[in-house]
């Protein structure tokens, strides 16, 4: 932003260029369009984003985002906490919930493992997994990362502590996307196809 803006624009324009995908441009336009709010429009927008950093933590049960202690899935008495399936942020337990065809539980591991950008196991909630599987309730673990590097290492790894303890740990099938032309698709996604194939 020009010098020529007050400081306070300035600072707003910043602080919309942290959140993800948002360039400078795109951050200046949005610190306009607060200005063009109104009074009370803007202290809602402002209280909203502290409301939703001071009362959401983390679920104690699968660690998904809550403002409750337990979230509304690991509440709900018709979810089959026998089969969790494991995934890498919040944003996938909502994926899957609008297939309305899972009906087990989550895990949310808040991340994946990656050494090149210092993401260990330890800072992902495998700990919290594996007190979860400590009653012996729990017949089937779904790893359900990303089938990226990381992904598939985190997969990996998590299962290996797994396999031990007697639980069956399931990987989600990757495959052909619906509507994909095989012309088209690149070589890991059509071996991981083949791999995944299905009797029909
Ligand atoms: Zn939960």
């Amino acid at each position: 932003m020009a010098e020529s803006n007050a400081l306070p624009l300035v600072v707003l324009a910043e602080n919309f260029a942290k959140l993800p995908g948002i360039g400078m441009k795109t951050a200046q336009r949005l610190a306009y369009f607060v200005m063009s709010m109104s009074d009370a429009e803007a202290k809602a927008f402002a209280d909203a984003i502290v409301t939703a950093h001071e009362t959401v933590h983390e679920c104690k049960i699968c660690c998904n985002l809550t403002d409750k202690e337990n979230c509304p899935i690991c509440s709900d008495s018709r979810r089959d906490t026998s089969v969790i399936c494991v995934v890498e942020g919040p944003k996938d337990v909502t994926a899957f919930e609008r297939t309305k065809e899972y009906k087990g539980v989550y895990h949310v591991l808040h991340g994946l493992i990656s050494p090149i950008d210092n993401v260990m196991p330890d800072s992902l909630r495998i700990k919290e997994l594996l007190a979860r599987l400590k009653d012996g309730n729990v017949k089937e673990v779904i790893m359900a990362t990303n089938p990226t590097v990381e992904g598939e290492a985190t997969a990996m790894y998590i299962s290996r502590i797994l396999k031990p303890l007697g639980v069956k740990v399931t990987r989600l099938a990757f495959g052909l996307p619906v509507g994909a032309v095989l012309e088209y698709a690149d070589e890991v996604t059509l071996f991981k196809a083949l791999e995944n194939r299905n009797e029909i």
